[in-house]
């Protein structure tokens, strides 16, 4: 059994710095942003900087499996505004291109905002229809819908909404879920006990399917659960409860699939995925 962790570390001055970064932390996976996320454009990604990436990748011992690229906060492939749609379809090709470019298999999304100007449903097939356009000029990369906490009108935060976004992607084999654990629970489904957990995982199951299953988000929640407040905490000093982690920890439902911390103190990413291997003893 193996349950690869890392973080969402810095990609500052270059691609090749996140594995550096991770490395640095003692993490066998790790997250990143390979552009701005902030700004809608973007410069391509250099020939020497994808190559250099590739080989330092082998060098330090990551698998290309435990590798997560997060798309830009500024996407929105739910917009029901035209021109935003248009960014969100271009910014997100350009992501898939390039994790596709780095040798990359995951490329970890937000769903969508539906602004209050569409319906629920118009909004999840919106975005399964642009998904099916960017894969369609891809290859080799599977989106990887985020499960969310369900601020404003972000959808995701439903099992039901990530389960009818996966309906409407033709090729199943590339659609897959990330399951941020604050978000879970700020969406109310309870995680903080023994029950809640396997009620929560079951609803999962039942609903879309650990088949789907490409990564975690493991972070601890400042507030509780069904708050739908998005505000992530330390592992163990939130509202979870520490147990929650060791339950994760022993799931084999959560092998061999990048866990990636997004907890908000780097300074302390080494001693957290430390302590959630001191779990696995
Ligand atoms: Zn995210
Ligand atoms: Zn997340």
């Amino acid at each position: 059994m193996s349950k690869p962790i890392g973080a969402h570390v810095s990609a500052s001055g270059g691609v090749c710095n996140a594995i550096l970064n991770a490395e640095a932390i003692g993490a066998d996976a790790f997250a990143l942003f390979t552009r701005n996320q902030r700004s809608w454009v973007s410069k391509p990604l250099a020939m020497d900087e994808i190559h250099a990436f590739k080989d330092l990748l082998v060098e330090r011992g990551f698998s290309p499996d435990h590798v997560l690229p997060h798309d830009s906060y500024l996407i929105n492939l739910g917009s029901p505004d035209e021109e935003t749609l248009q960014k969100s379809r271009a910014a997100f090709l350009d992501e898939m291109q390039r994790a596709q470019q780095l040798g990359l298999r995951l490329m970890n999304f937000h769903p969508g905002s539906h602004l209050n100007r569409i319906s629920e449903e118009e909004c999840l097939d919106q975005i399964a229809r642009e998904v099916n356009l960017a894969l369609s000029k891809t290859e080799g990369v599977t989106a990887v819908i985020e499960n969310t906490a369900g601020q404003g009108t972000n959808l995701g935060w439903k099992f039901e909404h990530i389960a009818r976004i996966i309906e409407g992607v033709e090729d199943k084999s590339r659609v897959g879920v990330c399951i941020d654990t604050c978000h879970t629970l700020a969406a109310g489904y309870d995680l903080t006990t023994e029950m809640g957990y396997q009620f929560t995982m079951d609803e999962f199951e039942r609903v879309v399917g650990f088949k789907y299953l490409r990564a975690v988000h493991l972070n601890d929640s400042k507030k509780g659960t069904g708050s739908h407040v998005d505000r992530h905490e330390v592992l163990g000093e939130g509202a979870m409860g520490k147990e929650f982690f060791r339950r994760l920890m022993h799931d084999p439902r959560f092998d061999d699939m990048p866990i990636i911390l997004e907890t908000p103190d780097p300074t302390r990413w080494a001693d957290e995925i430390k302590w959630l291997r001191s779990l696995l003893m």
